[in-house]
């Protein structure tokens, strides 16, 4: 059994962007009450939380634009963007997701958990640096992968998003950046616009961005498939001393916001697929924390598969996931991202090769 951590506080309820908005205090209850079923209970580790401090805040937003959201503490509702507003407790909750998702870094990263999983919200990764978009006020995944360079003197960090849309916040924080691999899979077009395939990185971060955009209508099959074929090659090549996952359930198969087709059985091996990276690269190093997933029955029974497949109490065959779908739609996304990305990687080889 691995030790697997989790970071969860009943402040992260506070942060309450008004009513029939989605991303709601009842996401992470529905969470919270499936851990507290009697198989759950008990088997995981309480990372303690804490509010980040504005240093660590600095690493990825702007002072002003911290200082704009440390206004709206206290207020009862204030508007960001068409899409991301604050209550009372955002300001709170936006810290502690920061925090927390570092104290789930430093403890893994020295040993003290295999790996770990932050059931926080707000989500980030549409968070700008001057910018609150997308139901997003911190980036938390991008300031946790600083904090992990920065503290914990980690080299490489890749940020694996496999939320329904573009991660368009972390992939700016690191587009010039070598150090940090953003790899994300998305429906495309959609909201936020960004994340095509050509978007690769740029100066010495290019090769360093990869965006698998895909048409509506994708499941486990093809998730999976992704992650086997085309993430795992350049991962092993990368070869990272942490993994970070946006992981956003979105793009399960009821979710109202998305139109995929993913079921538990797919963040299983979604799950696995990066924890064999991990397990390769950097001694099963992985830290994933939570973004969409609007869908509060999808929500609770994908998160269990993620937290089961972390914890090993179960474990996913990735193979026969990928060998139950359309081999011709994975070649066909395969080919796409060879013909970007095959003079970067030399692990990615052609799909008829492999
Ligand atoms: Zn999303």
């Amino acid at each position: 059994m691995n030790k697997t951590g989790i970071v969860r506080d009943e402040r992260y309820l506070n942060h309450k962007p008004g009513a029939f908005h989605p991303e709601r205090p009842e996401r992470l209850e529905a969470i919270y009450a499936m851990l507290n079923e009697p198989d759950m209970e008990n088997r995981f580790h309480k990372v303690p939380v804490r509010r980040a401090n504005r240093d660590e805040l600095l690493w990825i937003h702007s002072p002003g634009y911290i200082d704009r959201i440390a206004a709206t503490e206290g207020k009862n509702f204030w508007s960001l963007d068409p899409d991301t507003a604050t209550s009372s407790g955002s300001y709170e909750a936006a810290l502690l997701a920061v925090g927390g998702l570092c104290e789930a870094v430093s403890m893994v990263v020295s040993g003290k958990l295999d790996n770990a999983f932050a059931l926080v919200r707000p989500p980030g990764h549409h968070a700008e640096k001057d910018r609150a978009m997308g139901f997003c006020l911190f980036n938390n995944v991008a300031i946790a992968a600083r904090y992990a360079q920065e503290l914990h003197h980690l080299k490489r960090i890749l940020i694996v998003d496999w939320d329904l849309h573009h991660g368009n916040g972390t992939q700016h924080s690191f587009e010039d950046d070598a150090s940090v691999l953003y790899f994300s899979t998305h429906q495309y077009p959609y909201y936020p616009g960004t994340g095509s395939l050509n978007q690769t990185g740029k100066g010495r971060g290019e090769g360093f961005t990869i965006n698998v955009p895909l048409s509506p209508g994708h499941g486990d099959a093809e998730y999976v498939g992704i992650f086997e074929k085309v993430l795992k090659p350049i991962a092993l090549e990368f070869n990272p001393n942490l993994v970070l996952v946006s992981a956003g359930f979105d793009t399960h198969q009821n979710d109202p916001l998305g139109g995929m087709r993913v079921t538990p059985k797919g963040y299983a091996g979604l799950t696995r697929s990066l924890v064999d990276i991990a397990n390769t690269c950097c001694d099963g190093k992985v830290v994933i924390t939570l973004e969409g997933g609007y869908d509060l029955q999808g929500l609770r029974s994908s998160v269990r598969a993620v937290l089961e497949q972390l914890s090993s109490l179960s474990k996913t065959h990735t193979a026969e996931i990928v060998s139950q779908g359309d081999q011709s739609a994975l070649a066909y996304l395969q080919k796409h991202v060879y013909q970007v990305h095959g003079r970067f990687w030399k692990n990615l080889l052609k799909p008829s090769e492999r």
